[in-house]
């Protein structure tokens, strides 16, 4: 594939004027091979095309929001509908109810939701309301986990305070001595324990939640009265239709939900149990649009989408034809290629590639041949993928690991990973 992107360079030379850094947040400048578009021009199905045209098929899906396909035609007419009757009103509509009907009906700890815009509202409200529940001050949580870009819990320190970091403790995911540690640190403090559905965490393999960690996380909330926050911004819905760690049997008191739930629509929600009810009608939390009715019949309709269609069971065989697709292809190319986390939210690195110039060079190649892959980011399928894309995908990923093959012995370092790992976690 020939790719131009003389329109990408103009935007980004114009862009270093007139916006910090040239980019900020997760497409910064600097954070993906230079090859990679930093902007874009639309989006169809499982396709996004950057700003000169050039069409991809988008394993990163938005980082999560799109579940069902970009424009989706049911969702964005819901979305359009409610456009047309209004939509950042003086107050909900009834669609709210309505939505928080849907979500308690869905999800099994759910007796109650608090809906706001971005994930990191979602995370942080669970931790206020964690604490005005037990009037204790401390956060358990996993190092290395993301929820979110707000003081408390933003991967860079510039600009943040001591004060607003304190009251945390860490510990490492799916290590049941290290968690009870951190509890016993928190003493008589505790007000919460975080957990991801599973260790996404950037840059290193991911892992499947440990039972015996996810049961011992509930018992240590349970022996002490501070309440268990799943943080499923990122994985909701693409594990289950419930909250994920419904699946190892252990329930949440809260849950933090963002990303697809609107299929790209900006919404959030924080879900709870009737224990933290009281405590959530106690905080002061709200937006000037965080009642946005259109965004809510978006949700609507992606809600129904995820309840009554097969995406997931879809989006499950597809992520496994491809892990088993590109371990063949790999092993034949003579690559030890690690594929871990779950098959619709996958994540690549090579052996022997600490600063991952072989995955810069294989994602580089991929997105050549059309396919938008991440380097260290976990991957997202969407249900707008066919069994076509995924064979689209394998001819692309054989042709890129002979490319890189040929090229592994001359590739240059990947100087930016010290800004990337520090930066980016
Ligand atoms: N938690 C997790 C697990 C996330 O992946 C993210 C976003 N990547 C957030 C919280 C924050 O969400 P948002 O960017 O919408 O604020």
């Amino acid at each position: 594939m020939d790719r131009t992107n003389s329109r990408d360079r103009e935007l980004r030379e114009r862009a270093a004027a007139v916006i910090p850094g040239g980019m900020y947040g997760h497409q910064s400048v600097g954070l993906l091979p230079d090859d990679y578009p930093q902007f874009f021009e639309k989006g169809e199905g499982a396709h996004l095309w950057d700003a000169d045209g050039n069409r991809y098929l988008d394993f990163m899906c938005a980082y999560g929001p799109n579940l069902f396909g970009y424009a989706h035609p049911e969702i964005d007419a819901a979305f359009v509908r409610q456009l047309g009757l209004g939509d950042t009103l003086t107050g909900p509509t009834g669609l709210m109810v309505e939505l928080a009907e849907a979500l308690t009906g869905m999800v099994a700890h759910a007796d109650w939701a608090i809906f706001c815009k971005n994930g990191s509202d979602a995370t942080t409200m669970a931790l206020t309301t964690a604490r005005a529940h037990t009037r204790r001050r401390v956060v358990v949580r996993a190092k290395g986990a993301y929820h979110g870009a707000l003081p408390w819990c933003t991967p860079r320190p510039a600009g943040v305070l001591d004060s607003d970091r304190s009251h945390q403790i860490f510990c490492d995911y799916n290590d049941v001595a290290s968690l009870e540690a951190a509890v016993a640190e928190a003493g008589d403090d505790l007000a919460a324990i975080f957990a991801a559905p599973f260790k996404h965490d950037t840059f290193v393999d991911q892992a499947e939640p440990d039972v015996a960690y996810a049961r011992k996380a509930r018992e240590l909330c349970d022996r002490t009265g501070a309440l268990l926050v799943v943080d499923e911004v990122r994985a909701g819905f693409r594990l289950s239709r419930d909250c994920s760690w419904s699946r190892i049997g252990v329930q949440p008191d809260l849950s933090s939900w963002g990303k697809c739930l609107a299929n790209g629509h900006p919404l959030s929600v924080m879900l709870g149990n009737d224990k933290a009810r009281k405590a959530a009608a106690s905080i002061f939390v709200t937006g000037s649009f965080w009642y946005q009715a259109a965004t809510m019949a978006a949700a609507l309709e992606t809600l129904r989408l995820v309840r009554d269609t097969d995406y997931l069971e879809r989006i499950t065989a597809l992520g496994e034809a491809l892990r088993a697709g590109l371990a063949e292809r790999a092993a034949a190319a003579g690559f030890g290629f690690r594929q871990t986390g779950p098959s619709t939210m996958p994540l690549f690195l090579f052996d022997e590639d600490p600063d991952l110039r072989k995955g810069y060079c294989f994602s580089s190649e991929m997105l050549n041949r059309g396919v938008y892959v991440h380097p260290w980011h976990n991957m997202f399928l969407c249900a707008a993928m066919t069994e076509a894309d995924i064979a689209h995908t394998l001819d692309a990923a054989e042709a890129s690991f002979a490319a890189l093959k040929r090229q592994v012995r001359d590739l240059a370092p990947v100087e930016k990973l010290a800004f990337l790992s520090a930066g980016a976690r």
